[in-house]
């Protein structure tokens, strides 16, 4: 196999998305950016406060929660002073604390736009969870105020910053596979119930807004190319209270304008799960299964494993943002990418309610 992977070609291999080497000198060099995490839930206590650990430019300096209990635990455990830690009622006050430049928000997607908005009127960067919003209206409303506000906007998309998916993308995009002439991914697990992810309200939509949109997503940063042309089917099982708002099983189309069809689907109810894609080149073929879990990530071409040197995806995705906040630059996965796959996502749904294809 002529495949070969190195540490630097996975960093390196999809818009530098990791951080450089000369980053990496700059940054023990100088005061690291300092990160409020606000919304005290699952991702953030279990990935992304862990994963400062691992940064190189990155310190976590703030709490923000609508929980005084998470504040006093969380607060206490990470070292973080009484003085840095702001309940949602009393977060303005960030606004004069200068050891605070980045919030990331990681909330229910319907509450991105308004605390992301809230803090960039309150002069700090943003980064926001995955789905950005519930609307592509809500996306151009953070884009817009942190724009206004001078400020950066990252969507916390890991995966583009994670060393499997760097070298899946690398081997997609340069020839390596060969002419890609089928490409599939497909993401779902069982969700229990009573979830504020099977409330319309606050989830803005079902399995595609939070679980489907990581095939969706893989689809296109695989393809590097942008559909032209949507069509979807949803199916949702009967008597099932986890669906009386929103969707389960979403199987999509993305016509691409190379002539490619993107195939993904999305599901909610999927007692085994399933975490994979699969990129069938003229010359060779990629799968990756799983493909976009938090650790144990795994890549073969034609049936052998490709050696990956495995990154922190949370601590290269936080030093990335950082890195731009310190020095300028595009950020890799900005407001934008995030609003491309909700405009996707709006016409999966509406594709699906009318059976017809929606042209983009
Ligand atoms: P949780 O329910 O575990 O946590 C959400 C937290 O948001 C709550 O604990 C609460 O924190 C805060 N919150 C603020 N307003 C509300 C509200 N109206 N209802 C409920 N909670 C509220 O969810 P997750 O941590 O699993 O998900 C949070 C975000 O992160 C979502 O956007 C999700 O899609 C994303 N995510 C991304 C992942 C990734 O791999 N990139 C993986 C998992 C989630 P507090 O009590 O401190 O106020």
């Amino acid at each position: 196999m002529s495949i070969e992977i190195t540490r630097r070609s996975a960093l390196l291999g999809f818009a530098a998305a990791a951080v450089s080497p000369a980053s990496l000198v700059r940054a023990a060099q100088q005061k690291p950016v300092g990160w409020a995490v606000l919304g005290l839930g699952s991702y953030a206590t279990y990935q992304i406060m862990p994963a400062f650990a691992h940064c190189v430019n990155s310190k976590l300096v703030a709490l923000i929660s609508g929980h005084e209990d998470k504040l006093s635990r969380l607060g206490d455990q990470y070292g973080i002073p009484k003085t840095h830690r702001y309940t949602y009622d009393a977060m303005d006050a960030i606004k004069n604390n200068s050891d605070i430049d980045v919030v990331y928000v990681i909330t229910p997607p319907s509450t991105h736009p308004e605390f992301a908005i809230r803090a960039a009127k309150l002069g700090k960067h943003v980064c926001s969870e995955k789905p950005m919003a519930p609307t592509v209206a809500d996306c151009q409303r953070m884009i817009d105020a942190c724009r206004k506000a001078g400020k950066l906007l990252q969507i916390g998309y890991r995966c583009h910053y994670e060393a499997h998916n760097l070298r899946a993308i690398q081997a997609c995009r340069s020839g390596e596979l060969g002419k890609i002439t089928s490409i599939k991914s497909d993401h779902g697990f069982n969700i229990g119930h009573g979830l504020w992810r099977t409330q319309k309200a606050l989830a803005g939509g079902g399995s595609m807004m939070d679980i489907g949109i990581y095939s969706l997503n893989a689809l296109r940063y695989l393809s590097g190319e942008e559909p032209v042309s949507v069509k979807a089917t949803i199916t949702n099982p009967p008597n099932d209270d986890r669906f009386v708002d929103v969707e389960d099983t979403v199987d999509f189309e993305l016509t691409f304008p190379s002539g490619l069809i993107g195939h993904g689907t999305s599901g909610y109810s999927w007692r085994n799960g399933k975490n994979r894609y699969e990129v069938i080149g003229t010359k060779h073929t990629l799968i990756a299964e799983p493909a976009t879990a938090y650790d144990g990530d795994r890549l073969t071409v034609d049936g052998v494993e490709l050696p990956v040197e495995v990154n922190n995806q949370w601590a290269a995705q936080i030093d990335h943002m950082s890195d731009r906040v310190r020095h300028g630059g595009k950020v890799a996965t900005p407001g934008q990418e995030g609003q491309r796959d909700i405009r996707i996502i709006q016409a999966i749904y509406e594709s699906a309610k009318t059976g017809l294809a929606v042209k983009m």
